[in-house]
């Protein structure tokens, strides 16, 4: 098994950084009296109190759930915050740059560029599997990080694993599978391999199956020296208390959470057959993900025909091997219902 090599990947003055020490990270315990981190004490709100800045309940119930060690789980304000402090951290602004694998979220280059680090593309191929050929072609001394997305948005699909074994084995950056939709995905998670590959990062989030969008509330999983390095450069109190107990509050809800997921399943099964049938929708492409993506005659038209019905979908036409493609979140069997009878206004 190869290890990394830190000094190659993290930037110099992240691995030289004195972090800050939070109050509460200086001293934690669940009685005293805190007098510590300057907050207001009287009892005017039920939030008074700073959150706990390591997230420890919600980490021991995640480690109990997927069976990864604390030591290897990174709690975030969503998985967009670990994208941006895995750029941070590994890439020299004006120097280093990532790779992203085309038409995929938006928020890797986004987030690249908020930090000036360069972004290589190498599309999808036509089938919107990865070109590994191509990526290991396009990849130099300052690729840090190589961004996967599975099952990828737009398109839905999940990505070969022989392709992301491939690039595990062959790249000494990080490669970082983004599964915020892996639980609606016939597939199991790379979790399953993350100690045999010390250059692995897994995202997922509570902001999809789970249902918690609103509460910002990301996972990632990683070697523990990676999970360490990112909670130095977090900011102290990233999470909220609410959050953090939204999330724990949830994880025991997971029965009805899977229930949920599967009615999911059954309305995409629905909606990809319905939406196949009229004369304008070309393809519906097959989905592992709570969302459909689909090539229309005229996707600007029909997206501009939706909003007059106040029905908002994504219209990813821009965006590369998408050309007329919209992408449809699966609503409740209400909300599809109106999306198919706006569809039928369209088509006469
Ligand atoms: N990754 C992917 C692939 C996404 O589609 C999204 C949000 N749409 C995110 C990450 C960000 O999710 P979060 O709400 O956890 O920040």
């Amino acid at each position: 098994m190869k290890s990394i090599n830190a000094e190659q990947i993290f930037r110099r003055n992240i691995l030289d950084l004195k972090p800050y020490a939070s109050a509460r990270s200086e001293y934690s315990a669940d009685k005293g009296v805190f007098l510590d981190a300057n907050e207001n004490t009287t009892a005017v709100s039920a939030h008074n109190r700073y959150p706990d800045p390591l997230q420890t309940e919600l980490k021991k119930r995640i480690s109990a759930w997927k069976n990864i060690p604390v030591a290897n789980i990174f709690i975030g304000n969503g998985s967009d915050e670990p994208i941006d402090l895995l750029i941070r951290a590994t890439c020299n602004p004006g120097k280093d740059n990532i790779l992203i694998c085309p038409p995929t979220y938006g928020m890797y280059e986004v987030a690249a560029q908020i930090n000036d680090v360069t972004v290589k593309r190498v599309l999808l191929q036509s089938d919107f599997q990865l070109n590994v050929k191509g990526i290991l072609d396009a990849v130099d001394l300052n690729t840090k990080l190589i961004f996967l997305c599975s099952p990828n948005n737009p398109t839905g699909n999940l990505l070969r694993q022989d392709d992301v074994r491939r690039l595990l084995d062959a790249f000494t950056g990080f490669i970082i599978v983004d599964e915020a939709y892996i639980d609606f995905a016939a597939a199991t998670s790379w979790l399953s391999v993350l100690d045999q590959y010390p250059n692995l990062v897994v995202l997922q989030t509570f902001s999809k199956a789970w249902a918690l969008a609103g509460a910002r509330v990301g996972m990632t999983f990683a070697a523990a020296s990676v999970i360490a390095v990112l909670n130095k450069i977090k900011p102290p109190y990233n999470v909220s208390q609410q959050s953090q107990d939204a999330a724990v509050t949830a994880l025991a809800k997971h029965a009805s959470v899977k229930a949920a997921v599967e009615n999911i399943l059954e309305e995409r099964s629905m909606l990809a057959d319905r939406l196949l049938a009229f004369s304008f929708v070309s393809q519906v492409f097959p989905s592992d993900a709570n969302f459909l993506l689909i090539e229309v005659a005229d996707a600007n038209l029909l997206y501009e025909f939706l909003l007059t019905r106040n029905i908002i979908i994504r219209n990813r036409s821009q965006q590369p091997l998408c050309q007329n493609c919209l992408r449809i979140s699966i609503g409740t069997r209400e909300e599809n219902e109106l999306l198919l009878a706006a569809f039928k206004n369209y088509q006469s």
